[in-house]
């Protein structure tokens, strides 16, 4: 379990997050939900650790986080624009994050990441030589083989459109099933956060405008900026 209690955040005296609590289970996929500049990835960065908590407090399994630093969460993300080596092959940047790591990924366990993303005929490509949807796989797998208490993901379907869209969608719930990992996704897109996730916190100017499942957002919407960024664009 994820908690987050009060969390605020200031960038240059202006309040960027401002009293965000929210509880996350185990294996559910989130959504962070809002237009630009609303605060998502801030709040991604502070749950990976990138970027400290001004008031408030993250709880992972009622442990506090705040002294805890990023490597020794033990959470992993994949950047939206995947920072993969473009020198290395497939291959090799899935077993990059590996070396002198405890805790991560067996070769048997890496063969079975790369079977699930059904990367096998992909390994000895460059990075130059895969499709979007094959770099989404190959930076997911690489992600996946460090064995992340948490995965995280910055906007991981807005490079990609129509079929390789909705096929990594698929995989990305099947990941959190089946390995009963966290996921916590930031998205601007109301459509993709309503078909991927368990549960979306919708961000407004810093604030929690609401945090609930799909059909509750669809069915129940809180407020009016709810109802209008949904409809809008639905
Ligand atoms: P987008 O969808 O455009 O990526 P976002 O919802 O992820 O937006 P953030 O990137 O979290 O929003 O930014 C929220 C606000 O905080 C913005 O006004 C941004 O300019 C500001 N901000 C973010 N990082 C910093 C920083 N390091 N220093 C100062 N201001 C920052």
């Amino acid at each position: 379990m994820l908690k987050l209690q009060h969390v605020s955040k200031h960038f240059d005296n202006k309040a960027v997050l401002d009293d965000i609590s929210v509880e996350i289970g185990t294996g559910e996929i989130v959504s962070l939900l809002g237009p630009s500049g609303s605060g998502k990835t801030t709040l991604l960065n502070m749950i990976l650790g990138l970027t400290k908590v001004d008031h408030g407090k993250i709880l992972f399994h009622d442990q506090d986080l705040s002294r805890v630093p990023m490597k020794k969460r033990g959470f992993n993300i994949v950047f939206q624009d995947y920072a993969l080596f473009p020198n290395l092959n497939a291959y090799e940047n899935i077993v990059y994050g590996l070396r002198n790591k405890k805790g991560a990924a067996s070769a048997q366990e890496v063969q079975e990441y790369i079977d699930f993303l059904e990367l096998q005929p992909h390994l000895k490509k460059r990075i130059g030589e895969l499709s979007g949807g094959q770099k989404q796989r190959v930076a997911l797998a690489r992600t996946l083989v460090t064995k992340p208490r948490i995965l995280l993901l910055d906007e991981p379907l807005s490079a990609l459109d129509g079929v390789i869209k909705e096929s990594i969608k698929q995989r990305i719930k099947s990941i959190a099933r089946e390995f009963k990992l966290t996921t916590i996704i930031v998205t601007h897109d109301p459509e993709e956060a309503l078909t991927l996730s368990d549960k979306i916190l919708i961000i407004h100017q810093g604030k929690v405008a609401q945090f609930g499942t799909p059909q509750e957002i669809v069915h129940q919407p809180e407020n009016e900026f709810v109802q209008e960024f949904i409809i809008k664009q639905l």
